[in-house]
């Protein structure tokens, strides 16, 4: 069991590192890291939740393809394959003895000290691929999960996908997050909802966007420069699964004003009901019914309660002994 207190945060003690595990006071860069002065990095952001039984991380393969392809969008070649990340991951967890965690691969163009190279071409930088876990609570609050947030559209438009593409959660998109975030909690907003360089719909700085309009849910297609997000495609099955039309389409603006619900989905968001916009009154100004039960179903699934939909395996239990060790160093 090894994870330590960093002031009020409880962190694994151990960082996993190009196929090794290294404390975490160890994993540090050079200030002259490509990826800090171009952006170039690509990374995700998953959970391991405390179930029925025992702890398993949510779509750890989901999200690891995700990481692979926002790697591949950006000419990053990596060596680990997709089954080595998820077994460290599930190594990292189960040596930190956290029941519960978040969990951060991130892959980005580093510095060669002996033979560095500092333009914009990040050819000559290697790659360097990370995993680090913690303990998160709820990203939006407790509260917000029963209560609802209050939400603004923000004056920043998403990235365009032929400039930055939304497809590849890579670190310079947050950039745009971060000018959407900040506009938002300046104006007394939990957070801001982008529209696409079209006007249209696109989603919110780090979360997907849905619509419940007469019972049937709504949200933006691909298209409108979003994230494939893991857990919009998870409440997109939910819904097929309690016979619930889905609907893929652009949405105006004004639809955000006269939905039925609201809400944002994402892996820190989970499934977070909005209770305005522009300080207009969406519904009945709380979470909504069809909310509510996709949340219940949802919270049920994470934690092995109930089966995902056509028994998908959505979750990788965090055994007490794996082979992982075998072929990684560092772990005692
Ligand atoms: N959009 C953006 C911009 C995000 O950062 C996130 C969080 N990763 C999401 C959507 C939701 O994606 P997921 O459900 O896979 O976490």
């Amino acid at each position: 069991m090894s994870s330590k207190d960093v002031n009020t945060k409880k962190v694994a003690s151990k960082v996993w590192h190009n196929g090794e595990f290294i404390d975490w006071d160890d994993a540090r860069v050079h200030v002259m890291t490509h990826a800090i002065h171009y952006g170039s990095s690509v990374f995700e952001g998953i959970r391991c939740y405390k179930g029925e039984n025992g702890s398993a991380v949510f779509r750890l393969t989901e999200h690891m393809q995700r990481l692979l392809n926002s790697a591949k969008i950006y000419r990053m070649d990596i060596e680990t394959s997709r089954q080595e990340f998820c077994d460290a991951t599930i190594e990292l967890i189960r040596h930190s003895g956290l029941e519960e965690c978040y969990i951060r691969p991130i892959i980005f163009r580093g510095l060669d000290e002996e033979n560095p190279a500092f333009g914009v071409n990040p050819f000559p930088n290697p790659i360097e691929s990370y995993i680090a876990v913690w303990e998160w609570g709820k990203y939006l609050g407790e509260e917000a999960l029963e209560q609802g947030i209050d939400v603004c559209v923000s004056s920043w438009s998403r990235i365009t996908s032929n400039s930055m593409p939304a497809m590849a959660k890579a670190g310079a998109n947050y950039m745009n997050s971060q000018l959407i975030k900040m506009e938002a909690i300046l104006g007394g907003f939990a957070e801001g909802i982008a529209l696409d360089d079209r006007g249209y719909v696109s989603e919110g700085s780090g979360e997907n966007l849905f619509l419940v309009n007469n019972g049937k849910l709504i949200t933006p297609p691909l298209g409108a420069s979003i994230l494939p997000g893991i857990t919009r495609d998870t409440v997109i099955e939910i819904a097929k699964d309690l016979g619930i039309e889905v609907q893929e389409s652009v949405i105006q603006r004004a639809a955000l004003y006269l939905a039925d619900e609201l809400f944002f989905t994402g892996t820190a968001a989970e499934i977070t009901p909005i209770r305005s916009v522009d300080r207009i009154t969406v519904g009945p100004g709380k979470r909504g019914e069809i909310t509510a039960k996709l949340q219940e179903e949802f919270f049920k699934i994470i934690r092995g309660e109930r089966p995902a939909p056509n028994n998908a395996e959505w979750l990788t239990p965090i055994t007490g002994d794996t082979n992982v060790k075998k072929s990684v160093a560092g772990l005692n």
